[in-house]
């Protein structure tokens, strides 16, 4: 069976799905996107990835081009369509298609497609026995809080990382602070504490993190959002990042450094429980 996907109002063949040359999002990057993880065939943390869309979205000048109840109607219908089980929907929005030109006109007619993609989120070898980072220069522009598709420093950092034998890029700021991975959050815990930098234009804000962090409340764990070094995350008992991709992972190396015993962390791990608990019951 071919693999469906959305496009513009119609769910298609992969093979059929085909966007004009002339399209903004891959002209110029003048697009957005959202990627959503599924378990059991349901969408987690939907209304918070909908939420950034739209926030994204209008920091570009660019509208929704479908309301939350007609994205969640095209995403179920994917996932019923490829008997998606566990894995992500992946969902990009461009300003659209027209003469090149670096300024765009009015009441442009946006490109909106959507695919999934099968991977194991809950039993993966990462999450069992953690992962390795490499630390890169943060490259990028000074709007990360928008979701673009302008990645190519990601794709560098996360390049570098994969042929240093790691899963995921950690990227420090020109002034020696972490801002985050990849396409992660991050945090290190030290003396039970979990610290991870607060929400600016710095970092995207990650709708794993705001679930994670809201759940952490309710329970004992003491959080504080601040600027941190690299050095301070070498010196920490745990590590791990958030991504709707991982969820919560453990980090157990840096730049070839052990990240406290060089195992998953215990306090990483119940996080790890607690989120996907949280997820399980609250997905749609
Ligand atoms: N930070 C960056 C740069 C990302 O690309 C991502 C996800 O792709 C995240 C953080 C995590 O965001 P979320 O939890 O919404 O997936």
């Amino acid at each position: 069976m071919s693999r469906s996907v959305y496009l513009n109002g119609d769910f298609i063949p992969v093979e059929e799905a085909k966007v004009s040359i002339f399209d903004r999002g891959l002209l110029f990057a003048d697009s957005v996107y959202e990627v959503m993880g599924v378990l059991d065939g349901k969408l987690v943390d939907f209304d918070g990835h909908v939420q950034r869309l739209e926030l994204s979205l209008n920091k570009l000048d660019m509208p929704m081009p479908l309301s939350r109840d007609e994205i969640l109607g095209v995403q179920h219908e994917l996932i019923r369509q490829n008997g998606l089980h566990e894995g992500l929907v992946y969902m990009q929005v461009t300003r659209g298609t027209a003469e090149r030109d670096f300024a765009y006109g009015e009441g442009m007619t946006q490109t909106v497609f959507m695919f999934h993609q099968q991977k194991d989120l809950e039993q993966t070898t990462a999450a069992r026995v953690g992962a390795k980072m490499l630390s890169v220069p943060d490259i990028r522009w000074d709007r990360r809080d928008i979701k673009t598709t302008g990645l190519l420093a990601q794709v560098l950092a996360k390049q570098a990382a994969k042929q240093a034998g790691c899963a995921e890029a950690l990227m420090v700021m020109k002034d020696g602070t972490v801002s985050e991975g990849g396409s992660s959050s991050f945090y290190f815990i030290k003396d039970d504490v979990v610290v991870t930098r607060p929400i600016s234009n710095d970092i995207l804000a990650g709708i794993t993190r705001h679930a994670l962090l809201q759940l952490a409340e309710t329970t004992d764990f003491r959080i504080v959002e601040r600027s941190f070094s690299l050095d301070e995350v070498l010196a920490a008992d745990e590590a791990f990042i958030t991504a709707a991709s991982t969820m919560v992972c453990p980090i157990i190396e840096i730049d070839e450094r052990r990240v406290g015993g060089g195992q998953p962390g215990p306090l990483t791990k119940k996080l790890r429980e607690i989120y996907f608990k949280n997820a399980r019951e609250t997905s749609v």
